[in-house]
């Protein structure tokens, strides 16, 4: 939002963080943590993500990343058979000979990442014990990591979660007087250039970027770092973080020009940067994404939006649609919720329009809410586009928010048009 004001955000309207909230145990439809590797194996380069798991993960992690993949992979799997999962043959010794075989032809993998699976977990295979024995043998040219993907423990953006808290006890200690900015969560490079262009116009600083691009610079940590949350998946991380001294700047997250705005003055405001000269600053980035969404604002306006759990951004998205883009959320669905977290969103999120807010699944139950509103845009899974498409309803997949670079203010059009696009196609069709 522009403006001359100096308050970055509206909270006269009445918020969602008293909202009752249906919560929900049965049957659910998302992707497992493994997903999360598409995102972080491009973002960390020096960094190879080995799965533990069965044919199954592959075929998942092929059709997921399909035609994301243009340089040499840095994941894959290694593909536990029968025999193993019989308890028939020894896995370790089989890793052990993979990993030795994977790091030999690797020279420039500089962190591994041991993933677990449902398949490792079903048979109670210890990784952590596996990546603290190959980390004897290799490094320290390799150092090795486990954390969990598996289906029964995470949700897709999970993965991303126990990945950055598996790196956390390898962050080197920050010195005790330095105060410093650590933002954390994927974001693409293109968008971290941004933000760090923002930054160093308010002369904040030191910035640093969590997960960083390379594994051996990774970010020190200590009593005076500052996290700022990109993405509100990282809950388990910034626990871990804030383990390691380090403090959260409470703000919304970096969607849309009202989001942005409110997340670069709440981190200017712990180095006492007024809010003034943030909106100095971002002027002419706001102008040009305001005027981007305008044309956007037409057709989505007045537009009802239903959005299935999936990637635990649908507050953040909810509440920017409602606001810059005048969209009507009936349903926000989000697979967990961080109260504390998500506190700053609930607060911007209008309740008095009779929105229900979930947390958790019983798709069936779901379904049947979904066709009785019959919502103008769905956003879900990929699994449930298809019957959702067939009973009338547009969709959106939901996997293509987390894989298109949507934060910050140049982005706020791109993010727009992946929500016009699906009615747009649709008008075109009923004509
Ligand atoms: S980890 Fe589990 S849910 Fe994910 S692909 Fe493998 S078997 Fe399926």
């Amino acid at each position: 939002m522009s403006g001359s004001s100096a308050s970055t955000v509206d909270r006269s309207a009445s918020g969602c963080r008293d909202l009752p909230v249906l919560k929900e145990r049965g049957q659910r439809e998302v992707f497992c943590g493994l997903t999360g590797i598409i995102w972080l194996h491009r973002k960390m380069q020096d960094a190879f993500f080995l799965i533990v798991g069965s044919r199954t993960c592959a075929h998942l992690m092929q059709s997921a990343a399909g035609v994301m993949i243009f340089a040499e992979p840095r994941f894959g799997t290694a593909i536990m058979e029968e025999k193993d999962l019989a308890g028939m043959a020894d896995v370790h010794e089989e890793l052990d000979r993979v990993v030795g075989r994977l790091l030999s032809r690797r020279p420039d993998i500089r962190t591994l990442f041991l993933v677990g699976s449902c398949p490792s977990e079903v048979i109670k295979l210890d990784l952590s014990k596996a990546a603290e024995r190959l980390g004897g043998i290799h490094s320290p040219r390799v150092r090795v990591l486990s954390y969990t993907g598996s289906g029964i423990e995470t949700t897709f953006t999970e993965g991303e979660d126990t990945c950055l808290t598996a790196l956390v006890p390898e962050l080197p200690e920050a010195p005790a007087d330095e105060r410093a900015l650590l933002v954390v969560g994927t974001m693409a490079d293109v968008v971290e250039d941004q933000m760090r262009r923002v930054f160093d116009s308010l002369e904040m600083g030191p910035v640093r970027f969590f997960p960083p691009r390379r594994t051996d610079e990774l970010p020190p940590v200590g009593p005076g770092t500052r996290v700022l949350m990109a993405q509100p998946w990282v809950n388990e991380t910034v626990a871990a973080l804030a383990k390691r001294g380090a403090t959260r700047i409470p703000a919304p997250y970096p969607f849309g020009v009202e989001g942005t705005l409110a997340w670069l003055t709440a981190a200017a405001g712990a180095w006492g940067i007024e809010a003034e000269r943030v909106l100095e600053v971002t002027k002419r980035a706001r102008e040009r994404s305001t005027a981007a969404l305008e044309r956007y604002r037409q057709v989505l306006e007045g537009k009802r939006i239903f959005f299935f759990p999936d990637s635990q951004i649908e507050i953040p998205l909810a509440r920017f649609l409602r606001r810059e883009l005048g969209m009507r959320p009936v349903e926000v669905g989000t697979p967990f919720l961080h109260r504390e977290h998500m506190a700053a969103e609930l607060d911007l999120l209008p309740a008095d329009e009779g929105l229900v807010l979930s947390e958790g699944q019983d798709v069936e139950r779901q379904l049947d809410r979904a066709f009785q509103a019959e919502p103008d845009l769905t956003v879900c899974g990929l699994g449930l586009a298809n019957p959702l498409e067939a009973r009338g309803l547009a969709t959106k997949w939901a996997i293509e928010l987390v894989f298109t670079p949507i934060h910050g203010f140049d982005q706020a059009g791109d993010l727009a048009e992946l929500f016009a696009r699906p009615l747009r196609r649709r008008n075109l069709l009923e004509v």
